[in-house]
């Protein structure tokens, strides 16, 4: 046993059954032993690779679709980019050496990245090394208003909040708990059923946050992750990864990277009315819609045959409905003042 399972056992035993959500809260951000606390959790070597990571066309679309946003309401103001969670820093970069590129932009762009895991922290630093005008936060309401323009961008974070789940019975709502079984073992109670509906508690803050700053001020926000808009569902959608692999929700808890799919639909009902939210589009009918194809001509004709053949292959994962195309999804909204 682990010292953090240790730990988790310690607490059921003294206090009783924990809710999902204080489960997931230990296991992913015990400062300890927790998920986000450890290193080498993101990328080739760790348990997932995400958009960014796949290829840097990824990060240059969405720096065009910034300037673009930014620009069509007044290219005067600061831009602020503000992205949660960004991971190994990959996105950050691509879209920083991209806005670099443009010396009118890049002069009145200041980046925050709002970074929990002191680790990815770490390694953002180096990464960006470059570049000075990035700050740091460790949630999103420390981050100081800013004056401008206001883009708020999240690729997988929503996913990697902690959830709880509700079981529903005919006429009672019993939330889920985690308990010790009679083996010994860590289990849900009650136990996996098709009458489970999950919330996520953070989501509201997160929202909260982002209402209050664009509201009666211009900017917009950018929510990609894995999830859908369904009304009524009724399965848990946890999951556990490691090392590329599904894991168990149980499994080495601090070790597995632990998420959930979102849901867009209550995303969309805690944005204040002042915003003006699009219709939720797939990632690869986004990434077409940004020109996908349009920045694969340019780059074919100067790639080696190899960086070809990873090029396509990587457009192609991000995009086809197999891969990451469908299944993950772009929320996009703007402030009413930057129409
Ligand atoms: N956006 C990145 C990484 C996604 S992984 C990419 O696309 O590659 C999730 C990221 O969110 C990690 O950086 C993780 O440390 C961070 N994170 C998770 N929970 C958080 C929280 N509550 N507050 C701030 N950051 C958090």
């Amino acid at each position: 046993m682990s010292a953090l399972q240790k730990r988790i056992f310690e607490h059921i035993k003294k206090n009783g059954p924990i809710t999902v959500d204080q489960y997931l809260n230990m296991a992913l951000y015990d400062p300890k032993d927790g998920y986000y606390f450890k290193d080498g959790i993101i990328g080739r070597g760790g348990d997932f690779i995400t958009s960014p990571e796949i290829t840097q066309v990824f990060g240059e679309l969405l720096a065009i679709f910034i300037i673009d946003q930014w620009s069509s309401v007044n290219s005067n103001y600061d831009l602020h980019i503000i992205e949660c969670g960004p991971g190994r820093g990959t996105l950050t970069l691509d879209i920083l050496n991209t806005l670099q590129q443009y010396q009118a932009v890049y002069e009145r762009t200041h980046v925050h990245l709002v970074e929990i895991s002191p680790s990815l922290k770490e390694i953002q630093q180096e990464k960006l090394a470059e570049y000075k005008n990035i700050q740091w936060h460790t949630a999103l309401d420390k981050v100081p208003q800013c004056d401008g323009y206001t883009f708020i961008l999240a690729n997988e974070f929503f996913d990697a909040l902690p959830i709880k789940q509700y079981c529903d019975t005919d006429d009672t709502t019993q939330e889920r708990m985690v308990h010790i079984n009679d083996k010994g073992q860590l289990s849900f109670s009650p136990p996996d059923s098709d009458n489970i509906h999950e919330a996520c508690p953070t989501y509201k803050i997160i929202m909260d946050n982002i209402n209050l700053r664009l509201h009666n001020a211009p900017g917009s926000f950018l929510i990609i992750d894995y999830g859908d808009e369904a009304q009524n569902r009724r399965i848990s959608t946890l999951q556990a990864v490691h090392d590329h692999k599904i894991a168990h929700v149980f499994d080495k808890p601090g070790a597995v990277d632990i998420s959930h799919q979102v849901n867009f639909n209550t995303l969309r009902d805690l944005v204040d009315s002042s915003i003006l939210c699009y219709p939720l589009l797939t990632q690869g009918e986004f990434l077409k819609q940004l020109g996908i194809d349009l920045r694969l001509q340019q780059l074919l004709p100067g790639a080696s045959a190899e960086q070809r053949m990873q090029l396509l292959s990587a457009c192609a994962r991000l995009t086809s409905p197999q891969h990451m195309g469908e299944i993950f999804k772009v929320f996009y909204a703007t402030s009413r003042c930057s129409q």
